[in-house]
């Protein structure tokens, strides 16, 4: 229950893409009227469109309702227009992965919206106290970082900037729970968080062994999946998320913490050049054929 502030009952999405499109997603189902908004109205159609089918694929399911469908659809109001989201109480910012273009936003944010609306960032590597430093309201900015599927993954990384206010976290955590997610607080913002910080360097390693030729990629795969009862071996992970997003993000927390415990392997930067950049190219440690979902549902 909230605990005196001001309650949380309309929000907004900024970016209609995969993030954005789930988040806008569990926040309807939870009951909150979702403002969705992307620059032009084909990428917030594609974002509603992506909406429908994963409803649909719920339904079919017997996830949810038909009903319950409808009304998370009537919760949400898709927009190109920014002034849209002048009277919201939380704006979750899922837009590309770009500082200059999330500073952008988060000022034009700060002067738009009123002085109790908490702006929260998705973002997975940037950093939210430099993003905070572009408004006048830096204890109402955090990070809420969601995962991919969001339909399916109950967790969300609450990342405090410099200057988060605990009530700021304490109305983010509240969210959470209302559209059926867990908080997790992250004291303070750090490369990669929990998850990343954790998968990352185990990922890099598991390429470490491939290169060494201690065992075959499905050996490694298997012997993590049977041994830790995970649902995807890391090098299979590897070419989910993709070799080039992998390696940028190694190299990331080098340049961050200077700790040669994150270096990736070279054989990373070798079949990034050959074009080897996983499931989205077709090939990385596994080959894939066109027809290959890359999304887990
Ligand atoms: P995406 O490319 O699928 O979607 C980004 C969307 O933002 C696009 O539709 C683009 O048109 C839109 N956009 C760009 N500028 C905008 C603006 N000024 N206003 C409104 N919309 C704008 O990206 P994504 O994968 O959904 O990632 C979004 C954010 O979430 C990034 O910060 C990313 O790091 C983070 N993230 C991604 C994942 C993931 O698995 N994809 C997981 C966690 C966090």
């Amino acid at each position: 229950m909230w605990k005196g502030f001001v309650k949380v009952e309309k929000i907004a999405v900024l970016g209609a893409g995969i993030m954005g499109a789930g988040i806008a997603q569990a926040a309807a189902m939870g009951g909150y009227q979702v403002i969705l908004r992307d620059l032009q109205m084909h990428l917030v159609k594609d974002g509603l469109n992506t909406i429908d089918k994963t409803l649909n694929k719920m339904i079919n399911r017997n996830i949810i309702t038909e009903e319950e469908k409808n009304s998370t659809i009537n919760n949400i109001q898709g927009t190109t227009d920014l002034s849209d989201l002048r009277d919201v109480d939380l704006v979750i910012e899922a837009v590309v992965e770009n500082m200059s273009v999330k500073k952008q936003i988060f000022a034009e944010l700060d002067s738009l919206c009123g002085p109790n609306t908490i702006l929260a960032t998705n973002t997975s590597s940037l950093s939210i106290t430099e993003i905070a430093a572009t408004t006048e309201r830096t204890g109402q900015v955090l990070g809420m970082h969601f995962f991919n599927p969001v339909h399916l993954l109950k967790l969300v990384e609450i990342i405090k900037g410099l200057d988060t206010s605990d009530e700021t976290v304490q109305k983010a955590m509240t969210f959470c729970d209302k559209i059926g997610k867990r908080g997790v607080l992250v004291q303070r913002e750090s490369p990669g968080y929990i998850v990343n910080r954790i998968l990352l360097p185990f990922i890099n390693e598991a390429v470490f062994i491939y290169a060494e030729k201690l065992a075959e990629k499905e050996a490694i795969d298997t012997a993590i999946k049977l041994g830790l009862g995970m649902d995807l071996g890391p090098l299979e992970l590897a070419d989910k998320i993709g070799l080039d997003n992998l390696y940028q993000t190694i190299i990331g927390f080098n340049n961050e913490f200077r700790d040669s415990k994150y270096r990736p392997h070279p054989l990373l930067a070798t079949m990034i050049r050959g074009g080897h950049l996983g499931v989205n190219s077709g090939q990385g440690f596994y080959k894939y054929d066109c027809s290959y979902d890359n999304e887990r549902d």
